[in-house]
């Protein structure tokens, strides 16, 4: 059994039909990327997963439980964290207190806490007591992706960690991801950058139009068929 999957997923906005009966699945420890062109459907499978979206119980399973029914709250306290574009951080918290307000809720231990994080983006240890708001577009994403991790998720869904930032800061972040998997988390990765998520990726799904285009390992594709599989035929 996977750790979690999508069983025949569908997911709408009011009359529009953004996803079309995704069946995924993430197993124990796997670093997930998928990726496919704006408007994909890549951002609404975070949110059905995530429970920012709810739909039948059985369309998301984590665990072997039903969840596709449960608040974001709910999931949250099972173990999956998101990280969600846009980052979406508190502006008049400090640093420290964003990073707190990551395992209210959700008491479990783990091997995530301040100090571990502040091992993982040294960076913000010294804006620890600064406000968010006047950091970096780089800094502010490691404190989203430090806020998700004090949960210690056993799923953690990072949803275009890359966009906005420039190369060599996307380069900083990336480099977070091992070490995020060797402390056994297992993690999704949305994306639009293509290349980044394929090296850090240990199986990946592409979408087009809120449907499954390829999946499978990211060296079994050529680029032509990524390509294909990314922006139709
Ligand atoms: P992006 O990279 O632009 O975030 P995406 O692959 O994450 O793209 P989604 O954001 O999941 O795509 O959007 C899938 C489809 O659902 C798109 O056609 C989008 O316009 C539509 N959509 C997304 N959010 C809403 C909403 N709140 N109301 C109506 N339609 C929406």
């Amino acid at each position: 059994m996977s750790l979690l999957e999508t069983r025949n997923l569908t997911a709408f906005y009011r009359d529009f039909q953004a996803l079309f009966g995704l069946n995924t699945r993430l197993e124990e420890g796997e670093t997930l990327a998928v990726i496919g062109a704006n408007g994909a459907g890549k951002s609404t499978y975070l949110k059905a997963i995530s429970g920012l979206l709810r739909g039948d119980p059985w369309s998301v399973v984590f665990g072997g439980e039903p969840i596709g029914h449960l608040s974001a709250a709910e999931i949250m306290q099972r173990g999956i964290a998101l990280v969600p574009e846009g980052r979406r951080l508190f502006p008049s918290l400090t640093v420290e207190e964003n990073l707190l307000v990551g395992n209210y809720g959700r008491a479990a231990s783990g091997p995530w806490n301040l100090h571990s994080v502040f091992s993982l983006f040294p960076r913000l240890q010294e804006r620890r007591h600064q406000a968010s708001t006047p950091l970096s577009g780089g800094e502010q994403q490691m404190v989203a992706i430090g806020r998700a991790l004090m949960s210690n998720p056993r799923v953690l869904l990072c949803d275009e960690i890359s966009l906005g930032l420039a190369p060599i800061v996307i380069r900083d972040i990336y480099q977070a991801l091992p070490k995020i998997k060797a402390t056994g988390a297992s993690v999704i990765i949305v994306e639009q950058d293509i290349v980044q998520a394929m090296k850090v990726a240990d199986r990946l799904y592409c979408f087009q139009e809120g449907r499954i285009s390829l999946a499978g390992h990211p060296a079994a594709f050529s680029r032509e068929e990524i390509h294909a599989a990314y922006f139709g035929a």
